[in-house]
């Protein structure tokens, strides 16, 4: 059995600093200014590492484990990019350094957007935004800028499939449209006899995830495409997962107008933790002159090449301050140029690889709900699980007693008890292995003892936690009070 929690390790009198001899002359600062009642924990320096340390361990995360929570991408995130991101000349800079002086950081970024509109098959990037739904938001707010600029304003709704993440009806809604959910059809496509009853003049565009949220390609996607152009609305690719066709297909060539790319996993920087992310746009042509404040453009000029900051003539404005999450653009512009164009297509293909090799064997005691080849993720049901009375929550959680990060569960909300597994193109086939050894003793367990599964995590310090409440009312301060040892 794991060891108690002792979360509390404050001990009267200890110091965790230790101050050189003064140089100058000691002054009495003003009384009213002193404070003796802080409640502060007192802890040695080596207390502080260990507690952290300890924490750190307990933690899963891709250097630890294999982490095959699908929609996020939790590739394995190479050291090199770090490296990059701490130089000096990267982690020093400063956001108000004049463009003359910072040449090398403009030009990183003007590169990084030529290889994405590269990936996308569109025209003109902007890097600004700071997570992929903010990347939605930035670009749902250039399309609405496209139609207001034309005078098309009666174009209120955007269709959104029902298999979409949660942030696309958002973000439709934050741009100020009415939402119109289009269902997926028995092979987990769009149902095209909806979206044809569906749309109309009434429609500014349809945001679509391609490869979905199951992980499937959609066989018609150049059709759907087709139908809302017709209509006269864009198309919204939500790219956010980009794994499966990055250097393989390019959403502009499929018919979308718009894309936002999630750096933070597609090009492989750290997330899981919250951030920082980037999420930026690529826009065909047309759609150039209303991205956000600034842009990077090259002039020609005597010695070559001069990167400046730009404002697109009919821009939506600033949707960020400054010029976004530089660290992160930097370690993704080094994982983009480590890998180059065939490395991109080699990761893809990997990535398919193992979801569709991992699924395989999956299926053997899982409802695979959409037994047609996946892209890079697949989605599985516990339905069977469940006439046990073993709920899909209970297999993720006997998951960390067997080593291993559980997958995405409950999303997408269209497949009942649905576990969203994406094992990306990092992982060995051993590992895939070991994954699929421990699913088939869960699933064998399920009907032998179910109960075991139903009070893991049996392994981890902590059992089942009120998520709930740890997610509405975290309790983040310190108080002496508030962190007695947890029972548990
Ligand atoms: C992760 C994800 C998003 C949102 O990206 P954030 O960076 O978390 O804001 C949007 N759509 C899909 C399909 C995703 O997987």
């Amino acid at each position: 059995m794991p060891e108690p929690v002792i979360f509390e390790r404050s001990t009267s009198g200890r110091r965790g600093y230790s101050l050189p001899a003064t140089t100058v002359p000691e002054v009495m600062l003003d009384l009213a200014l002193q404070r003796d009642d802080l409640n502060l924990p007192e802890l040695s320096e080596l207390d502080v590492v260990r507690h952290y340390t300890r924490l750190s361990q307990e933690n899963r995360a891709i250097d630890t484990t294999f982490y095959p929570l699908g929609s996020c991408t939790m590739k394995y995130n190479p050291k090199v990019n770090e490296e990059v991101a701490a130089l000096r000349g990267v982690r020093r800079i400063h956001p108000y350094t004049p463009g003359t002086e910072v040449q090398g950081a403009l030009h990183v970024m003007y590169e990084l957007q030529h290889i994405l509109a590269q990936l996308a098959g569109l025209d003109a990037v902007s890097l600004l935004p700071a997570a992929g739904a903010h990347g939605e938001l930035t670009g749902m707010l250039v399309i609405r800028a496209h139609h207001e600029h034309r005078g098309d304003v009666e174009r209120l709704n955007v269709l959104v499939a029902d298999s979409a993440h949660g942030t696309n009806p958002a973000t439709a809604v934050m741009a100020g449209y009415t939402v119109r959910s289009v269902q997926s059809d028995a092979r987990g496509n769009v149902d095209l006899v909806e979206l044809r009853q569906l749309v109309g003049p009434d429609t500014a565009g349809m945001m679509l995830t391609n490869p979905n949220t199951l992980g499937l390609f959609d066989e018609n996607i150049q059709e759907i495409c087709d139908i809302v152009h017709e209509a006269g609305g864009l198309m919204y690719g939500d790219g956010a997962n980009m794994n499966a066709l990055a250097g393989i297909a390019k959403p502009g060539d499929l018919g979308f107008d718009v894309l936002h790319f999630n750096l933070h996993k597609t090009f492989s920087t750290p997330h899981g933790g919250g951030g920082p992310g980037a999420g930026p746009i690529a826009v065909r042509d047309y759609l150039a002159s209303y991205l956000p404040d600034p842009i990077i453009r090259a002039e020609p000029n005597e010695n070559g090449k001069f990167f400046a900051l730009a404002t697109p003539e009919n821009t939506i404005g600033k949707v960020r301050s400054l010029w976004g999450n530089y660290a992160v653009l930097a370690r993704a512009y080094t994982y983009l140029r480590h890998h180059g164009a065939e490395g991109l297509r080699a990761n893809s293909t990997h990535a398919v690889l193992n979801a569709n090799y991992l699924g395989s064997l999956l299926k053997a005691c899982y409802e695979l709900r959409y037994d047609r080849p996946c892209m890079h993720e697949f989605v599985l049901s516990g339905s069977r699980q469940k006439r046990h009375g073993v709920r899909t929550v209970d297999i993720a959680k006997r998951l960390m007693d067997f080593g291993f990060h559980p997958p995405t569960i409950y999303f997408p909300l269209i497949v009942e008890e649905s576990m969203l597994i994406e094992p990306t193109e990092s992982e060995s086939k051993q590992t895939l292995d070991e994954f699929a050894d421990a699913m088939l003793a869960i699933a064998q367990e399920a009907e032998t003892a179910p109960e075991t599964i139903k009070r893991a995590p049996n392994e981890t310090r902590l059992r089942r936690l009120d998520e709930t409440t740890a997610a509405r009312q975290p309790d983040l301060a310190y108080s002496r009070e508030s962190h007695d040892p947890q029972e548990n």
